[in-house]
């Protein structure tokens, strides 16, 4: 969520993962960033602050990043996969289909009715996800 800003590199300190300095330059990046950017988007920012990072740096950097469970991976259908800083505070994401915008929520009915749907299905509900596409309605 763009309030909760997250320290990514305090994070990797946290759980032992050993930052050179051009991780530590993506690790700024991604804790900066609220849009869920893409692997490119995340290097093409990088590149701004160090311009030796490569594409397969990143690559390397998020896809550990996401194994010691500091990011999270989405797939909004565009064919790119996008990241975003795990966070204690749940949302969930709508997309304008149309400008491929992502626009987070949280809704309590929501939440409270997944888990009323595990539970009689009798399952304790433990994650989800949920994932809202469409197109702003035209004001007239
Ligand atoms: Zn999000």
């Amino acid at each position: 969520m763009p309030d909760t800003v997250l320290d990514i590199e305090q994070l990797c300190v946290d759980k032992g993962l050993r930052l050179t300095d051009q991780r530590k330059v993506i690790a700024k990046v991604l804790s900066e960033a609220d849009d869920h950017p893409d692997v490119e988007e995340v290097c093409a920012r990088a590149k701004k602050i160090d311009e030796g990072i490569s594409i397969a740096t990143v690559y390397r950097t998020v896809r550990l990043f996401e194994e010691a469970g500091i990011l999270e991976r989405h797939d909004f259908r565009d064919g790119r996969s996008r990241y975003e800083p795990v966070s204690d505070e749940h949302h969930d994401h709508l997309i304008n289909v149309e400008n491929g915008e992502v626009i987070e929520f949280h809704n309590e009915q929501i939440e409270r009715l997944q888990k009323m749907v595990a539970e009689e299905l009798g399952f304790k509900l433990v994650d989800h996800r949920l994932e809202l596409y469409g197109v702003p309605l035209k004001k007239n």
